[in-house]
């Protein structure tokens, strides 16, 4: 059994634990991932079939890292396991058994985008107010809903939910509610919610159907328990209900997703669900050296809430916490960016050994600014992904439409894209039609000449007929010969072709890209059906970490804390600890809100295996207005011996901060106001009196020939710093550019007074 050689006892033994209820609850880097990976191993090793085991994971691409592991041990058998997200797993399901709660097959998943459209669409038809409706608040209500598992007819019936409703003055939620399900049950839609709602709806009037997946899910695994909410709760309680072999695994203390309706509960309700279930401790972090493991337990020794946890390292104590101070963002930035070059150099690293983490996705910019600057590759991850930009979402939207017609967002997006002569007019009265005579709107498209008049009735009735001929193009053809087919005739890659702008081209090149996605995959031996239908099955459910095309790309890994979970690096940066950014604006008015933050930071700090880097700026543009900001009190909570004040002393000179006391550079000013919770205000300063007064330039800098200069190209200017064109105008020699300066924002110059190079 040397497979389990690299378990230490109590991990072995939760892994030979392979009958009954098991909960690890243990701290970051401490194995619990581990235990589950071999835990599968060891099943299948003890002649379980693949096909029996289910496992949950996070994220799609910490499922297919454990596969690959599992494979190690196993071989190909380890292809039939399901692993996967609970998004994914379920979606698989549902396609099996749509039909049974009344959706089709080729249900269409509804992203965020469709359904805020939807919700936008709604408000609009009922005459409701955006503001006080806000579409974002109107989603996480519904979201919250669903995954309570209270259905639209509930929520209308529930006096409490009614009653909290008006007294907010938004006492048509639950019409809105009601409608947004009927529009996507009138579609053919499940929502990412729906997902779960609907598996819960289904295992609960199928007895049959849940007992067949009781018996074909024999063991069942869920990673990051703690992170579980009360829908997934419930799936997993019901399937494991025969068996009870079932291990989860968390950490009370990474729960960070409390605000989209994860329950930290589920963790500690546990024992009382299973009470013969097995509780294994695992104490020891083999992940960090023993000062980041040192430096995460100060920090979460801070919440109140939490389970007590004796973490502890054997590796090396490993180097202290190095924290920066910049006077603005890009000059956080740069920081990074320098480091990066300096440790990977100094320490013969790879650029993939690093990882840089931000609390918001906006922080990106300057970060990514810095490191094109030094020529450091990088990744975003969890940025816009490939699948949710425009023209891929509008060629998708004809794929979703050949496949289910009934995909109102879908049609909306396209009927008029390309122009074809169908105004909004139109549309609105295929809507009111639809809704008039209780049909879908593809059925009022289909059958255009009976509800509209001349022209449009025609415009309307060409592009049914161009989906119908679509439909059939699918029925004999390969996918990729079918989205071939529509994206020419659909007129999406001759509208494309024809935008000749630099971005116009950006976009032709995606449309190529994913036509040769679909080619690949029209051409995989793997695969039994392979129609453009099978490829368009989950891809609303795809985000940018899983089209990583090269997993072994030497790349710096840029992402949100909130997507690092699980992840570990060599060298974190965590940049951005400020007041108001981490712990975030919106977190300061509770303490359970404030404690989660922190949880955040926790999660943050333990992805470092052996070296970590703090940072913060003194200011930083935010909503397009430069704030000055204060210290995150969470450098205040990290113990002191843990961490490395060795400011870089550009910074320091360009600082105009006051706050600088020789002993804790970090100290806030407004320490005295006593609250913690009361909300710092940023001060908004004039842009000029925290700028240095004239951009020192790059050495050596000389103006070059600008005659070159083209849109979108990044220049220095001697006295404005960096910056990038946006919009050249005039004829030589009076050609006048705009440009927009990292730190000062829009200007336009004459090229021929400017002292500008191209960079
Ligand atoms: P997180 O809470 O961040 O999800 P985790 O508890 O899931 O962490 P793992 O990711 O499973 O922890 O393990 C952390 C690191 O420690 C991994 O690199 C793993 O391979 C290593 N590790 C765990 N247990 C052992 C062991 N017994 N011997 C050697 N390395 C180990
Ligand atoms: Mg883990």
């Amino acid at each position: 059994m040397d497979y389990l050689a690299g378990l230490n006892p109590s991990q072995r033994a939760a892994v030979e634990q392979i009958k009954g209820p098991v909960m690890i609850v243990a701290g970051a880097g401490s194995g619990k991932t581990r235990v589950i990976t071999y835990r599968v191993a060891h099943l299948i090793r003890q002649g379980v079939d693949p096909f029996n085991i289910l496992v949950l994971t996070f994220t799609n691409k910490a499922a297919k890292e454990m596969r690959e592991r599992i494979m190690k041990v196993v071989g190909a058998e380890a292809k039939n396991i399901w692993m996967g997200t609970f998004h994914s797993i379920f979606a698989r399901i549902l396609r099996v058994e749509a039909e049974l709660i009344g959706y089709p097959k080729n249900f269409t998943i509804y992203d965020t985008d469709d359904t805020k459209s939807l919700l936008r669409a709604i408000l609009k038809e009922l005459n409701l107010d955006d503001k006080l409706y806000n579409v974002n608040h109107v989603y996480g209500r519904i979201s919250s809903a669903k995954n309570n598992l209270i259905s639209p007819q509930e929520y209308n019936k529930n006096e409490a939910i009614m009653a909290e409703d008006i007294a907010n003055g938004r006492g048509q939620l639950g019409q809105i509610y009601m409608t947004y399900a009927q529009r996507c049950y009138r579609a053919g839609a499940m929502d990412f919610d729906d997902l779960l709602f609907k598996t819960n709806v289904l295992l609960n009037k199928y007895p049959d159907v849940l007992h067949k997946y009781q018996h074909q899910f024999k063991y069942l695994m869920v990673d990051e328990y703690q992170d579980t909410n009360f829908s997934q709760y419930l799936i997993v309680k019901r399937l494991a209900a025969v068996n009870e072999n079932i291990c989860v695994v968390g950490d009370d203390a990474q729960s960070i997703y409390a605000f989209r309706g994860a329950n930290i509960q589920n963790i500690l309700n546990f024992q009382k669900d299973y009470p013969d279930v097995k509780v294994f401790k695992l104490e020891q972090n083999y992940r960090s050296t023993k000062m980041i493991v040192n430096a995460a337990n100060s920090i979460i020794a801070n919440n109140k809430n939490q389970l007590e946890k004796n973490v502890f390292s054997d590796n090396e104590d490993g180097e202290k916490i190095k924290v920066a101070r910049a006077f603005s963002d890009n000059e956080e930035g740069k920081i990074v960016a320098e480091a990066i070059s300096q440790e990977k150099a100094l320490k013969s690293l790879n650029y993939k050994d690093f990882a840089i983490l931000y609390r918001t996705n906006a922080q990106s910019r300057s970060l990514e600014e810095a490191l094109r600057k030094l020529n450091v590759p990088y990744k975003l991850y969890g940025g816009t992904s490939f699948y949710q930009r425009k023209e891929i979402k509008d060629l998708i939207a004809y794929f979703r439409l050949t496949f289910n017609p009934n995909d109102e967002e879908a049609l909306k997006r396209v009927i008029n894209y390309p122009r074809r002569g169908i105004g909004d007019t139109t549309v609105e009265k295929i809507m009111v039609a639809a809704d008039q005579q209780q049909l879908r709107l593809w059925d009022v498209v289909a059958n255009a000449q009976m509800f509209l008049d001349g022209r449009s009735a025609a415009s309307v009735s060409n592009f049914g007929l161009m989906i119908q001929s679509f439909q059939a193009t699918a029925k004999t053809n390969t996918a990729f010969d079918t989205a071939m087919h529509i994206a020419q005739h659909s007129g999406i890659l001759k509208d494309l072709y024809e935008d000749k702008s630099v971005e116009g081209l950006a976009r032709y090149e995606n449309i190529q890209e994913l036509l040769n996605g679909i080619k690949e995959f029209s051409e995989r031996e793997d695969l039994e059906e392979k129609g453009l239908d099978i490829f368009m099955q989950d891809i609303a459910l795809l985000t940018n970490d899983d089209n990583d095309k090269d997993p072994n790309a030497d790349t710096v890994s840029l992402m949100t804390i909130h997507a690092s979970k699980g992840l570990e690096f060599p060298v974190v940066f965590i940049v951005g600890l400020e007041e108001n950014l981490f712990p975030s604006q919106l977190s300061l008015n509770s303490r359970s809100e404030l404690e989660e933050e922190r949880r955040l930071f926790y999660v943050a700090v333990t992805r470092a295996e052996k070296k970590l880097h703090l940072s913060y700026a003194t200011s930083r543009y935010r909503w397009g207005t430069l704030n000055n900001c204060e210290p995150s009190r969470f450098l205040d909570e990290l113990n002191p011996s843990t961490l490395d004040l060795d400011f870089n002393p550009r910074t320091a000179m360009a600082s105009n901060d006051d706050f600088g006391s020789e002993r804790v550079k970090w100290q806030r000013k407004e320490e005295s106001s006593g609250d913690m919770f009361s909300k710092p205000k940023p001060k908004v300063i004039k842009t000029t009196s925290i700028l240095p007064k004239a951009h020192k330039p790059t050495e050596g800098f000389a103006p070059s020939d600008t005659s070159g200069l083209q849109v979108g190209m990044e220049v220095e200017h001697e006295r404005f710093g960096f910056g990038k064109v946006i919009n050249l105008e005039g004829n030589k020699p009076d050609v006048k550019a705009t440009i927009f300066f990292k730190e000062l924002g829009q200007k336009q110059l004459l090229l021929k007074f400017a002292k500008l190079r191209i960079v």
